[in-house]
């Protein structure tokens, strides 16, 4: 077996391999093209083909794919082989032309558009996205793409996160050159996306049809232990899970997937990988490439991956953190505090610039990360309520506060601070006692966003934190490229944004009611579920903050909005499908073989032994009957409330759903779990939480 060292990135055409084989020129036409995402030259695009098919074909590859991310969580590929009749002559040969490497045109007509794509127009194009390195899986080169509609239209999740980058990126270049350029001239968000994950046994799993079909499950008792005893988290890893833990990282690592940690998690199943961070668009893919990784690698261990946000209730659901920070194109993290006090300053004015725009669109941020999904899992015990708030930590709050109100900084010595005039005093960065209660924390020198769920491509939530951070430094920047006395004007923006935007800093336990009084008396919003939080994304000011800095226009942000509450709909529909299913042909059917057992052994009893012998199983009887007969009236409101849900349009079904229908899947809910807890296990058709749970050994 090849050392770590050389098979990371072996099966991707990254820098050292292009460099290796395209003649140079090439090389720096591309390079150049892939910094600016201009257009490739169709005379450099030929010349990069044909290279790159050789190295594939080398690698085994026979097909390549535009592998793209439509508005989906998934991605989307359609394979064709590199085959080209010889010419005047017998057989094929392998040929990869510029055209077929620069663009695409899948038939998606089947891809959601939100009504961008009349079906006259119904074909998108896919354009290869020089940015990300096209990569060999399973005898295919994917080549990372856009899709695009004919007039121009993003169709997917890559071009306005790509666009966001450029916005913020221009807008960071002006704030670096007010401070002299010495940071650097641009900057770039950097992500990290922390994964967590369930693994269950595949012969398991597979009798269960809600988490075949919805990925989780729509009932289930409790098991008898849970996660209280905390003996997963951090506990030693089973042979199995070690195993496909191994198998996954050699995969990522062949793919250039910077894996670095893993762990379990709280819950019985439940697992961690964490990447090193890398660039916003590379993440983003490369979090795609992880979790579809994932799910491969556990069907070969016989094992099923669960990316869904809550596959069971009362335990651990599963998120993915977002760690999001900025780096210079000189490699200056400017969420890192610095020596001088000028490098403190520009610190300070990006610091707040994030926490202004956090404020200001707490409804952006809370709508990125909002899915039916994920509705189960935010202001569960263990996630983030849906209060968008930041953390800063004691020290730094304390320190905003002191410039705030001008008084001295109460830290290990009391010092007075003049913005770019003295050096910050260190803050210390606690990374022992870190709230993890926060949904947006500051974490030493990165921002931590903690509500997007496992399942989630985390393009949607860099997108808006890309734009309002731009927004924010923007009117800093504008302000300040005006200013007659720059020491002066930025002391006061810092301290003006301090006081005004304030009420977001919250570094108390985010998970307590009495947070929920204090966000409300501050005015913050709370935004319980996505049919709350959808609404937002239409808003006019929203419609043009995107606007105005190019990341979608008002036709791309109807279509999402109708896509999101379509998808909304749709999986609260299908789950209502499939309880329904499995009520009326097991549930039910089970509880009525048990009920004429226990008739026939009370029969048995009373005739041999008296009335008194059979007491318990005729109070069990009673209790049957009655449960039985409440879930079959269940049954019929439920799908009466489907069936209405139907009938509405988008907004009114995405509210019925959530007030109708989950509200009476959840009453059905606890009819069946007391089912499953007196009917006999002989009876009973489906594993239970404890057989689900500790499935894998
Ligand atoms: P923590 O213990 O604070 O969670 P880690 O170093 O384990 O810190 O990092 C957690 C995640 O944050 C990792 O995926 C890591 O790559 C990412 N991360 C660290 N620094 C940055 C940064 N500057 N920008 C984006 N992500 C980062
Ligand atoms: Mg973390």
């Amino acid at each position: 077996m090849n050392s770590i060292p050389e098979t990371f990135g072996s099966a991707v055409f990254n820098d050292e391999k292009m460099r290796e084989r395209l003649p140079k020129d090439v090389y720096e036409s591309l390079k150049k093209t892939a910094l600016s995402g201009a257009r490739l030259e169709p005379s450099i695009a030929n010349v990069v083909a044909e290279k790159m098919k050789d190295w594939a074909c080398e690698m085994g590859a026979t097909h390549f794919t535009h592998w793209f991310q439509p508005m989906t969580n998934i991605t989307a590929e359609k394979h064709d082989s590199f085959i080209s009749p010889v010419k005047g002559g017998e057989g094929v040969i392998m040929e990869f032309r510029g055209k077929e490497l620069s663009y695409g045109e899948p038939d998606a007509s089947s891809l959601p558009n939100g009504g961008l794509r009349a079906t006259f127009e119904a074909r998108g194009y896919t354009a290869w996205d020089p940015s990300s390195y096209a990569f060999v899986k399973d005898g295919t080169l994917f080549i990372p793409s856009v899709f695009i509609s004919y007039s121009g239209e993003a169709l997917d999740k890559k071009t306005p996160l790509l666009r966001s980058v450029q916005a913020l990126g221009k807008q960071a270049a002006r704030i670096l050159a007010l401070f002299g350029g010495r940071s650097g001239s641009t900057a770039t968000p950097t992500v990290g996306a922390e994964q967590e994950y369930f693994l269950i046994d595949k012969e398991v799993y597979l009798k269960r049809p809600d988490l075949v079909t919805c990925g989780r499950t729509l009932f289930g008792a409790p098991p008898a232990k849970g996660q209280e005893l905390h003996d997963h988290y951090f506990g030693a890893i089973k042979p199995r899970v070690k195993a496909f833990m191994a198998d996954l990282d050699r995969e990522l690592w062949t793919l250039g997937v910077l894996a670095k940690t893993k762990h379990n998690e709280a819950a019985p199943s439940q697992h961690e990988l964490a990447p090193l961070f890398t660039g916003a668009n590379v993440a983003t893919d490369h979090n795609q490439l992880t979790m579809s990784t994932m799910r491969a690698i556990a069907e070969k261990h016989g094992l099923v991956c669960l990316l869904h946000e809550k596959p069971f209730k009362g335990v651990n659901g599963s998120g993915k953190h977002n760690n999001w920070s900025l780096l210079s194109d000189t490699g200056v993290n400017l969420f890192e505090p610095g020596e001088t006090p000028s490098e403190n300053a520009q610190f300070l004015l990006f610091l707040t610039a994030v926490i202004k725009a956090v404020d200001e669109h707490q409804d952006l941020l809370r709508m990125s990360v909002a899915s039916a999904s994920n509705d189960h899992r935010l202001g569960a015990n263990e996630a983030p309520p849906a209060i968008i708030s930041v953390s800063l930590g004691e020290e730094l709050t304390d320190l905003l506060s002191a410039l705030e109100k001008n008084t001295a900084y109460k830290g290990k010595k009391k010092v007075q601070i003049e913005i770019g005039a003295d050096v910050l005093p260190k803050i210390p960065k606690d990374t022992t006692d870190r709230n993890r209660t926060s949904p947006f924390a500051f974490t030493g020198n990165k921002f931590e966003f903690r509500m997007p769920g496992s399942s989630l491509s985390v393009s949607g939530p860099n997108i808006v934190l890309n734009t309002i951070v731009a927004e924010a430094l923007d009117e800093f920047a504008t302000a300040l490229e005006k200013s007659k006395d720059f020491h002066a004007d930025l002391n006061k923006i810092i301290r003006d944004t301090i006081v005004k935007h304030k009420r977001i800093i919250f570094n108390g336990d985010g998970y307590s009611k009495s947070w929920e009084e204090e966000a409300e008396r501050r005015g913050l919003l709370n935004l319980k579920t996505t049919a709350d939080a959808l609404p937002r994304f239409i808003k006019e000011e929203n419609r043009r903050l995107f606007e105005k800095y190019g990341v979608f226009t008002e036709a791309e942000i109807y279509s999402r909005y109708q896509i999101l509450l379509e998808s909304y709909s749709t999986t609260v529909n299908i789950e209502a499908l499939t309880v329904i299913d499995m009520v009326k042909r097991n549930i039910l059917p089970a509880a009525e073989a048990y009920q004429n057992e226990l008739c026939d052994l009370i029969m048995k009893k009373t005739s041999i032994l008296g009335e008194e012998s059979a007491r318990t199983e005729k109070s069990t009887l009673e209790k049957l009957s009655c449960l039985t007969e409440a879930l079959t009236g269940l049954l019929g409101d439920l799908e009466r409330k489907v069936a209405y849900s139907k009938t509405l349009t988008a907004l009114p079904q995405a509210v019925c759903c959530k007030e109708e229908v989950l509200t009476a899947m959840e009453d059905m809910r606890e009819v069946i779990d007391e089912l499953e807890r007196i009917v006999d296990a002989a009876f009973w058709r489906f594993p239970t939480y404890n057989d689900l749970l500790y499935s894998v050994n």
